[in-house]
């Protein structure tokens, strides 16, 4: 005779039913269809790849060095485009190439949408707001975020300027698509 087998987490019902990933015996009211027949509901769970898991910490500094790559990189692109006429704003994408190398580096090549979108994030913000505009400022609010607003209205007033951007944001984020 079979041995009776009792769902794992009711314990007082008793199944038939497995769990096709794990193998856990598992009762009608626990168990989730998917493709490849019926699970416990912890392996239904979409589970991250170990590329995809990153810890606060890892966002942290991804987040620190990426902003840090950002400002630098800005810096110089803002102060040499212009001598380069219109290949100068194409030269933004490594803006993003280089913020995206930055966080790959410090996190351990992670990869996903996630970082993805910190990656662009970072790019966009350090690209709208030049950063030469705050060398010798004092950054108190009352002058800082007018400094900050004007910037970037300047910015979205040059056309090229839009077009560096979409450049950059997309060179911070094919990055992590390989
Ligand atoms: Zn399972
Ligand atoms: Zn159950």
């Amino acid at each position: 005779m079979e041995e009776k087998k009792y769902c794992y987490i009711h314990k007082n019902v008793e199944t038939r039913l497995k769990c096709t990933a794990c193998g856990k015996s598992i009762c009608p009211k626990c168990m989730v269809q998917s493709p490849v027949g019926y699970k416990c509901k912890e392996c239904a769970q979409p589970k991250l790849t170990h590329l995809e898991e990153i810890s606060q910490r890892q966002y942290l500094l991804g987040g620190l060095v990426g902003v840090i790559s950002g400002i630098g990189c800005t810096y110089f692109w803002f102060l040499f485009k212009c001598s380069l006429g219109v290949l100068g704003y194409a030269a933004a994408y490594f803006i993003g190439f280089f913020v995206a190398k930055a966080i790959t580096l410090i996190t351990g090549h992670k990869k996903g949408l996630r970082i993805q979108v910190l990656s662009g994030m970072i790019t966009a913000i350090c690209v709208i707001l030049n950063p030469l505009h705050y060398l010798y400022m004092i950054p108190t609010p009352e002058v800082f975020l007018p400094t900050c607003s004007n910037v970037a209205i300047n910015f979205f007033m040059n056309p090229y300027s839009v077009c560096a951007l979409f450049l950059a944001v997309l060179g911070s984020i094919l990055e992590f698509k390989k």
